[in-house]
């Protein structure tokens, strides 16, 4: 593919608009330029509108696991874009548009370099699957849905081309959000013994929660500590009665050393313990995402090859870090050991999820060149 299609082929991908469903329209486009190159994929349905997509260039052992997720988020404020969000635009060297970095350069790349490597007859030996995901925004239910029907099952090692630039990252924190929900007896203000105040047990609990974890002492030697935070409360209905109901989210950023299940038996612990303290007390809490933190070799061959091959296409020795943020690999590497070889590496800089998102020309087309060499390499 020359430079021009190149381009276009990220233009086409972020035309489509995959703010949080919608990527059967990614999928399709995709499996059809990979059938133009003599590829066969598969669509494997979520739901009418979400489709994810794997295809596979050679045969046999080892298997490279390749990912980028289709979704984007919202594009938020449309009038504070200076450009289109739908309409990729070149400036100063920059490519503009939603999901230009987060992620569909990085998929694009993946794509591209699969289609260079099929058309020169590579690999000669093993197979790189490219695993295309669903709402990795929200949810992760598309790599859950994959690993779930024994995509990851062979695999050997996994690539993520998530935006994180000329960075390795081989270790991120698990993110776990909770509801937690007080039911209490709504009465009038000026009789306040007739009910029950949900909003001062959920109090009680929160600021227990918050001494707690959010010095628990738990850190991880390369992403720091654990991280708990109260996101929302809501409470009430009016400023003259007694609230009958009060509820609040948390967020918790979990480590290897202090896993989302520990944190959420933990916090089982404290509502049961307030609830048979409290006669009149009645929290529970319910889960709406969680998702494990995952950790990974730091000597693994492929994160050995990826910077061999970084250095030869950048110049730079290219360090490897952990972030807290997460990834599908949270699904992906579920039931893999902790010496698994795991690499996020993609186009991207500090703009997703913002508006003006933008990717680097250059550094989108140098990771095309870099994917066919590592997937060589590693083969
Ligand atoms: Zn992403």
């Amino acid at each position: 593919m020359d430079e021009t299609e190149k381009i276009q082929v990220l233009s086409d991908l972020v035309a489509i608009n995959t703010a949080n469903d919608n990527e059967k329209e990614v999928a399709e486009y995709l499996q059809n330029l990979l059938s133009n190159h003599g590829i066969q994929s598969q669509m494997i349905k979520y739901s009418d509108t979400r489709y994810n997509l794997v295809a596979e260039i050679g045969s046999g052992k080892p298997v490279l696991a390749v990912s980028g997720h289709m979704d984007t988020v919202d594009a938020g404020d449309i009038k504070e874009w200076d450009t289109d969000p739908h309409k990729l635009t070149e400036r100063d060297g920059n490519l503009y548009g939603l999901g230009a970095v987060d992620m569909k350069s990085g998929l694009a790349a993946l794509v591209i370099a699969m289609i260079e490597l099929h058309e020169n007859n590579h690999p000669k030996s093993g197979t790189v699957r490219l695993l295309a995901t669903i709402a990795e925004e929200v949810g992760e239910y598309g790599a859950d849905q994959l690993t779930t029907q024994g995509y990851m099952d062979d695999a050997d090692a996994l690539l993520i081309g998530e935006p994180g630039g000329y960075n390795f990252v081989y270790t991120h924190m698990g993110s776990l959000d909770i509801k937690v929900t007080s039911e209490g007896k709504a009465a009038h203000s000026s009789m306040p013994d007739s009910g029950n105040n949900a909003i001062d047990h959920l109090l009680d609990f929160l600021s227990q929660a918050n001494s707690q974890f959010k010095d628990t002492g738990k850190s991880d030697p390369v992403m720091g500590d654990f991280i708990f935070n109260v996101t929302t409360i809501k409470g009430g209905t009016q400023v003259n009665a007694i609230p009958g109901h009060a509820e609040a989210e948390i967020n918790s950023r979990t480590l290897p050393e202090y896993t989302s299940d520990q944190v959420l038996s933990d916090i089982q612990s404290l509502v049961d313990k307030l609830n048979s303290a409290n006669n009149d007390y009645h929290l529970s809490i319910k889960v709406i995402m969680k998702l494990n933190p995952v950790k990974a070799a730091k000597d693994s061959k492929l994160l050995k090859i990826a910077g061999e091959v970084a250095k030869d296409h950048t110049g730079l020795d290219v360090g490897k870090y952990g972030v807290a943020g997460t990834t599908d690999a949270a699904m992906f590497l579920r039931d893999k050991p902790d010496d698994f070889a795991f690499v996020m590496f993609g186009p991207g800089n500090d703009t997703p999820h913002q508006v003006n998102e933008y990717v680097n020309k250059e550094m989108y087309l140098k990771f095309i060149d870099m994917y066919k060499d590592i997937f060589v390499k590693y083969l």
